[in-house]
């Protein structure tokens, strides 16, 4: 089956013929529908983060059950899916208590010693977060996938898999955002986007997106901003602290950056919570002022919108189809697998949402 390798952090991702592995007892072989390009698929083709070369990126993807394994049970060949980056193991105390993104052992690799899942001329290539999208096929753990119902469709589903599961996610389980109060959002690109207009959802009474582009900023305010504020040409802490009259309940940094971050905190009112949903270098770091946290003011992180997956999937879908969230305008262009490379070589001055490679063939 074909797929976009990177073989070197700096060098375009290559077409290559791979070999895909039968299932095992607990795997899933899907047909690729579709494939959201990711910022944190930008993070591994850039160097950002490290990744285990060579590499099929992609871990926001939708496709149709090919095969089931043997132990696999709840999933049928023809299944509409979409994947996650969190697999989840069921027995380790994160599970067991119910916070399944935690899980210690997400099932992203094979045990030592089994055959690698894919490989390309007898070498193994390592499938991003256990996925690898930017692909025809997967080869998956049953517990990284979550089943959408038919009606919706494979190239929109694809999203809930990161950009919208984590948004939403940020919102109701992390920050746990209630009505009323009064929301900062910095950066609106696909996850930013799903911020705002989980806010909005959850009755939020002010929602104050923050970003350089005004592009993505008329987009934020379709999606439910109340405000907007161009980062670019005034000091947006500022800014937010005047609209508010003080700061806000809620500040989500979704850029990935100890500078945004520190923004994210100054922006908080009495008790704010400033929750960090961007994926920082690992050498980053961020400075807050000492005092600002007898405020009561809280600094947090969040993974993947503290979600339960298949619940939150499950949830979401229904929210799109009873239309009360949006999924197609997040959507800026369709794209080929051999243009996934442009995608992300042009991310960082890209002004839409999200890029989403499409097989037609798998769609329908
Ligand atoms: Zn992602
Ligand atoms: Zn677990």
């Amino acid at each position: 089956m074909k797929a976009a390798v990177l073989e070197a952090v700096g060098s375009p991702l290559v077409l290559a013929e791979l070999a895909i592995d039968e299932p095992e007892p607990d795997e899933v072989l899907l047909r690729v529908a579709a494939a959201g390009v990711c910022h944190s698929d930008h993070n591994l083709y850039v160097g950002n983060l490290p990744g285990a070369l060579p590499l099929v990126l992609g871990h926001e993807v939708s496709g149709v059950v090919e095969r089931v394994g043997s132990n696999v049970g709840g999933l049928r060949v023809g299944d509409r899916v979409v994947t996650c980056p969190s697999g989840f193991c069921g027995r380790c105390r994160w599970c067991m208590s119910g916070h399944l993104h935690l899980c210690l052992d997400k099932n992203r690799t094979r045990l030592d010693g089994h055959q690698p899942r894919l490989t390309r001329d007898g070498e193994p290539v390592t499938p991003f977060v256990g996925l690898g999208g930017f692909a025809e096929q997967m080869l998956v753990h049953h517990s990284s996938v979550a089943t959408v119902p038919a009606e919706l469709p494979l190239d929109l589903a694809a999203l809930l898999g990161c950009a919208v599961i984590t948004g939403f996610g940020s919102v109701l389980n992390t920050a746990r955002v209630r009505p009323g109060q009064t929301v900062a959002v910095i950066g609106c690109g696909g996850v930013g986007l799903n911020v705002v207009q989980a806010a909005r959802y959850v009755g939020a009474s002010r929602i104050i997106a923050v970003d350089r582009l005004s592009a993505k900023l008329a987009r934020a305010s379709a999606f439910g901003a109340t405000d907007v504020v161009d980062a670019g040409a005034t000091d947006p802490v500022q800014v937010v602290r005047e609209l508010t009259g003080g700061g806000v309940d809620h500040a989500f940094e979704v850029v990935g950056r100890g500078t945004t971050i520190e923004q994210a905190f100054g922006m908080l009112g009495l008790r704010g919570t400033a929750t960090v949903v961007g994926v920082a270098r690992p050498d980053d770091r961020v400075t807050i002022p000492a005092l600002a946290l007898l405020s009561e003011k809280r600094l947090q992180g969040g993974q993947m919108g503290s979600s339960r997956f298949p619940l939150d999937v499950a949830l979401l879908a229904r929210l799109y189809l009873d239309g009360r969230i949006q999924l197609d305008a997040l959507v800026s262009e369709r794209i080929g697998l051999d243009d996934a490379d442009t995608a992300l070589r042009t991310m960082n001055d890209s002004t839409g949402a999200r890029s989403v490679i499409t097989f037609p063939g798998v769609l329908q």
